[in-house]
Formats: structure tokens, sequence, C-alpha cells
């Protein structure tokens, strides 16, 4: 038993559960059909898309007509931020972001700028909160967009969405979220919410990898971003995925089954893990405790140790985690999320996350905080920079630090 896997990196992706394969299987097989066929085949297939499209937005509080499937939560941000760009008059070149997005926003955003949009990129508190008040300062005649993430991959903050949402309908301006970490894990109605856009995958919930969906509210106009026959009310060419969407479907109506419980769970294997890692000396939980972050997400900084070097040494005693957000693990920018929340350079880089699944166990988190307490001492038993007295005093810590590292 010691050689079982414990995987706690399921911000990154999950792995499917059986029904959901299940339910997928005569897709790829007898049910082969393509959905635009209009003999008995692609009529079948035609069906269940429906079928699955009328499950998911469901869940979300929508109509089955407001959800579109894409390849990703990636192309659903892309298809909002670019389709809604590309819609908007002459006299509206503003949007509004937060400094904590994931890629999948940030990118698409960059290009809009690069290409003469004006951004204002808003803050977040310590906690990586938006601030509502700074919201409603940056909004101009000029703005069409506002984007904010939901859940936050790498923190697990979890924005009141309402109370932003409610700043935007009210200015007259798109609302744009990606809940590609939220969904399932803490509820969203994207009616009762006050969103016009919202970003979802299957692979974060146990479902399919490269299945995506976005939610656009009625009335709401993007302008494709990809060109191509009619699918998907005409704003996403390209046959589709039908297993995809129909193990997304599974997937989800699976999750939201048993959510509030799973959520519980899921909180309770976060905080017992919080717990025990915030004994050893020199950590700290980035993102806010409580039902403010997501059930899924615990991130610590392990200081005067690269996370790098602890994620390969769990990895070698079987734990997968996470060192900041997957994306930006190959470059040594440290993630814009935790230099965000008051992170320094070096802090950053000594931070792991550690994400969950409704499949974890309070178990797995004390074996697992054992191993991590052992990669710790080790690492900081190689390094110059750990202050000798292990009580947190970050003032003569960093002095410390800072002294060992002119010496080298
Ligand atoms: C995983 C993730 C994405 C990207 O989703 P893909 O479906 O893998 O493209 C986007 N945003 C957030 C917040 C995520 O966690």
């Amino acid at each position: 038993m010691e050689d079982r896997l414990i995987y706690f990196d399921n911000n990154d992706t999950t792995p499917l559960l059986d029904p959901v394969v299940t339910a997928m299987l005569p897709f790829f097989t007898k049910a082969f059909g393509n959905p635009a066929s209009l003999h008995q085949l692609g009529l079948e297939a035609e069906e269940a898309v429906n079928e699955a499209r009328a499950t998911i937005s469901g869940l979300i509080g929508a109509k089955p007509e407001e959800l579109i499937f894409t390849g990703s939560a990636t192309e659903a941000n892309n298809l909002a931020i670019l389709g809604a760009a590309a819609n908007a008059s002459s006299k509206r070149r503003h949007l509004i972001t937060s400094k904590i997005e994931h890629n999948a926003v940030i990118n698409p955003i960059k290009r809009l700028e690069k290409d003469g949009f004006r951004v204002t990129w808003l803050d977040v508190d310590p906690e990586g909160f938006v601030n509502s008040e700074d919201l409603k300062k940056a909004i101009t005649p000029e703005t069409f967009l506002v984007s904010i993430v939901h859940g936050n991959h790498e923190i697990g903050t979890v924005q009141d969405i309402k109370a932003l949402g409610m700043i935007c309908r009210e200015a007259g301006v798109l609302f744009h979220t990606d809940a590609a970490q939220s969904f399932s894990k803490v509820p969203l109605n994207v009616t009762n919410d006050l969103v016009d856009l919202a970003s979802f995958n299957a692979h974060k919930l146990h479902g399919p990898k490269g299945i995506g969906a976005l939610y656009v509210r009625g009335g709401v106009h993007l302008k494709k971003i990809m060109e191509g026959a009619p699918q998907e009310f005409n704003m996403r060419p390209g046959t589709e995925n039908v297993p995809g969407i129909i193990g997304f479907a599974a997937a989800a109506k699976l999750a939201f089954e048993t959510l509030s419980r799973d959520s519980a769970h899921m909180s309770a294997v976060r905080d017992h893990l919080i717990e025990q890692l915030l004994q050893i000396p020199h950590t700290r939980l980035n993102g806010p405790r409580g039902n403010r972050r997501l059930p899924t997400n615990a991130d610590i900084t392990f200081k005067y140790i690269e996370g790098e070097a602890i994620l390969m040494h769990l990895s070698m005693r079987g734990v997968a985690v996470s060192s900041g957000s997957a994306c930006s693990s190959k470059n040594l920018t440290p993630s814009n999320v935790l230099t965000s929340i008051g992170l320094k350079h070096e802090d950053a880089h000594g931070s792991i996350r550690f994400s969950f699944s409704k499949l974890n166990t309070i178990e797995e988190t004390d074996i697992a905080a054992k191993k991590v307490i052992e990669v710790v001492e080790l690492l900081r038993s190689m390094t110059a920079f750990v202050p000798e007295k292990h009580s947190e005093t970050e003032g003569s810590g960093e002095v410390f630090y800072k002294k060992k590292k002119e010496e080298l």
C-alpha cells in the first residue's frame, strides 16, 4: 500500500470515473455518427449531444441554446474574450481583468492589448480577492468586457461572483468568468449570479480532456473566432467531439449529485493537510481559508527551498503535486498569482500546490504530510539559507537569508 500513488494534483487534471468511461464508450464504437448527418446514426448522435447540452446547462441555470461546446476551457476563454472584442463597437476599446488570471485569459487579453485595446489589470488583496469598488471605478464608457476568474487555479480564492456581476450588469458591461476550476465545486448559477459568459471544461471534474464549453447568455453577441461549417449555433465550427460531450455531461451529472457531500469531504481533507503542513517552521498558506477557498486547493510556501525540488522529491516518494501553476512551472518567472498577492520571488518559487478530488482521503493526507516533512527537512539541511531558530521570525529570517545570499 506504500506504493500507491497519492495524487494531489487535481487542479491540473482528474482521473476519469468508471461510469464516465462507460457512458462514453458506445460513442467511439457503435454510435459513431456525425451529429450533422441526416441518417439514423447522425440523428442518434445529435440527440445524445442535445441531451448532454440540456444536462450541463441545467446544472448552471442556463438554457440549452446558451451553451456552446468547445475543445477546452482555454478555447472557451478565447471565444469569450476575442469574440466579444471583435463584436465591440469602435468606441469601446477597453477591458478589465485581474492580475491573478489563468494564462488562458491573460494571453488572449495580451493579444488584444498589442492590437491597441486598453486593459486594466486589477490588483487583488493579500488573499486574492478583487475589490468591487476597484472594479466599479475602473469601468468607463469605453469598457466592453470584464473577465475575472471564479475559483483561482493556484491559491483557491473564490470571488464573490454575484457582487462583481451586479456591478457589470448595472454598468452595461459584459461579464465573463473562467469557471474551469470552480465548476461543480462551489455553486454557480449564471442567471442569479448575473454572469454573461462563463468557461468550463470536463477534465477538472473527472471527465475527459479536450472538451469544454462556453455559456453565452441569450442576447449576448460574439463574433466567432474560427470559420467553418455552422456547428454549435454557428459559433464553433468543427465536427463535435461526441464522446467528449457525453463524458462531460456524465461527469457533471455525477459531480452535482453529491456536490455538497463531496465539497464537505474535500474541505476536510484540505484543512487536515493544511493544519499539518503549517506546523513545519517557515511556512505560510497562500489564499483564504474556509468556504471562500476552493475545497480542492491548498497552496503552501516552504521558505528557503525550491518548489521544483520539493515536487521532484515528493514524486520519488509517490506523491504527485504541482509547484505553482503547471503552465508556468517550466519557466523561471514566478507565478503571476503568487507575486500579485505579495509574495517575494524566492517565496513564490518555494510554493507547492496540493489539490484534491473526492477520491482523496484523510489517510492520504497523513501519509503525504509525513513525506513532505521529510523532504523539507532534507532540502533545508542542504541549504545555508535557513535561519537557525525555528520560530517564525520573518524579519530576522529574511535578513539572514539576504546576508547568506550576498556571501555566496
Ligand atoms: C485548467 C484551467 C484552464 C484551462 O482548461 P483547459 O480545458 O485545459 O484548456 C483555464 N482556466 C482555469 C482557471 C483552469 O484551472
